[in-house]
């Protein structure tokens, strides 16, 4: 098959994410991936601005990465976890747990982050299920959120960006609130957490649990949020005995310049989602961790086990790469080296905030946004920024960058100039 039938026939039969099969956007052919450039097979390199969607911290083609997925091949790529264990799943759970946030204690291998979500949310509602009070059975959260394409995740999505409008009267109707005027660095004000309180007084009784993306909300708006609203949010949480979980799966494992993003305002969840970079961008896994207090719970009461178990529950081949992956993470200095990301997205991204079309700049850990004022046209922007050997996804009102965290300066340098060229253009 030659490129231009390789890519006729993605467009007669393939579906790419949230496209039409009548007039899909174009997509563009890769070939290889290594480091912080991907490789079209016309030739032309792109500098990721991505990450592939959060997930390739290391950058492509890592031979850490590769040679522990290699190893793992010759042992074996899967084996049932119904009654088998097996050492890359130990070694990764042992891992992830020495350094997961207080309390948490016990781990359950996912598929994809979604279905992360969906276990956490069954793990809630099998918690008070135990507990003995069945009503608390619906969930809050704060709008522009995002959890992820399956059905629960779908719920507690934004009610307006989301899906809720087609799939309305099937989905579960949950609680939101709007999400926090108060920006990331700036206090949490009265009227920021009162809607939230309100609910909660509210609705404590049929509330299983609180369900958001601690600090930056990312496919909902790329919105950076007071540290000080999650403190308050977990204070709540307990005051009104619901249950807290914090879906980490994009800003887990350093993303916003801290391991975890609860780190920022010194809180623990009951309940976590990791996923993405969780396998450096390998493969699809994700994980849900829990407290002791939740997973003894929902244990001790009939049907004494949880409801959940799927056929490629932690598989080796994921458990391994995942293993070398957090073993890469935690010899990095995060610290320098996503806040040398950051100062240099902040001073280099800051020129955009004085162009007519752009309504605001923001930057934490090594996300970069741009949000303008009208919504851009995807495919043509696109199409612009590969001409100029950069590839970056903006959607809605959004461009935004989370390069993989071995970028160079110079390699970031390029990103950001050609964003803005490209923006400045618009
Ligand atoms: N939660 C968050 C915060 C996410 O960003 C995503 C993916 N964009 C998901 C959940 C869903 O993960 P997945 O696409 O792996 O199902």
């Amino acid at each position: 098959m030659n490129t231009s039938e390789l890519l006729q026939y993605d467009r007669e039969h393939i579906w790419h994410p949230y496209t039409s099969t009548i007039d899909p956007l174009p997509v563009y052919p890769v070939k290889r991936a290594e480091g912080v450039y991907i490789e079209l097979e016309d030739g032309r390199k792109l500098i990721d601005g991505m990450s592939s969607w959060w997930c390739e911290v290391h950058g492509y083609n890592h031979p850490v990465l590769n040679a522990a997925i290699e190893k793992q091949l010759k042992e074996m790529s899967h084996v049932m976890f119904g009654g088998f264990t097996h050492r890359p799943a130990v070694e990764l759970a042992k891992k992830i747990l020495s350094v997961a946030p207080r309390g948490m204690d016990k781990i359950f291998f996912c598929d994809s982050g979604s279905v992360a979500v969906e276990v956490a949310m069954k793990m809630a509602l099998q918690y008070w299920y135990a507990a003995g009070k069945e009503k608390k059975k619906s969930f809050l959260t704060i709008t522009r959120g995002y959890h992820g394409d399956t059905w629960n995740a779908m719920s507690v999505c934004d009610p307006l960006t989301g899906m809720h409008s087609i799939f309305q009267g099937c989905l579960p109707v949950q609680h939101f609130v709007d999400r926090p005027a108060c920006r990331f660095g700036q206090p949490c004000r009265e009227e920021d957490i009162l809607p939230f309180q309100t609910c909660l007084e509210t609705h404590a009784a049929e509330i299983a649990a609180v369900i958001l993306e601690p600090i930056v909300q990312g496919a909902g708006g790329m919105w950076f949020y007071s540290a000080d609203y999650l403190k308050q949010v977990r204070e709540l949480c307990d005051r009104y005995g619901v249950l807290l979980i914090c879906d980490e799966i994009a800003t887990g494992f350093g993303r916003t310049g801290k391991l975890w993003a609860v780190e920022h305002a010194g809180i623990s969840p009951d309940i976590m989602c990791i996923g993405k970079s969780i396998t450096g961008g390998y493969m699809s896994f994700a994980a849900t961790l829990a407290t002791d207090k939740v997973a003894t719970c929902i244990c001790t009461e009939n049907p004494y086990v949880f409801m959940h178990g799927p056929t490629f529950m932690g598989n080796p081949l994921a458990c391994a790469v995942a293993g070398a992956s957090v073993d890469l993470i935690m010899s990095y200095d995060l610290e320098k080296m996503i806040g040398g990301i950051e100062r240099q997205l902040q001073e280099e991204l800051a020129p955009a905030a004085a162009f007519p079309q752009v309504a605001d700049v923001r930057v934490l850990g090594t996300i970069g946004v741009i949000e303008t004022k009208e919504p851009v046209n995807m495919a043509v922007l696109q199409a612009k920024f590969v001409e100029e050997g950069i590839w970056v996804r903006p959607f809605g009102k959004l461009v935004y960058i989370m390069p993989p965290y071995i970028i160079r300066p110079h390699e970031l340098s390029r990103l950001t100039q050609s964003l803005l060229k490209i923006v400045k253009e618009m």
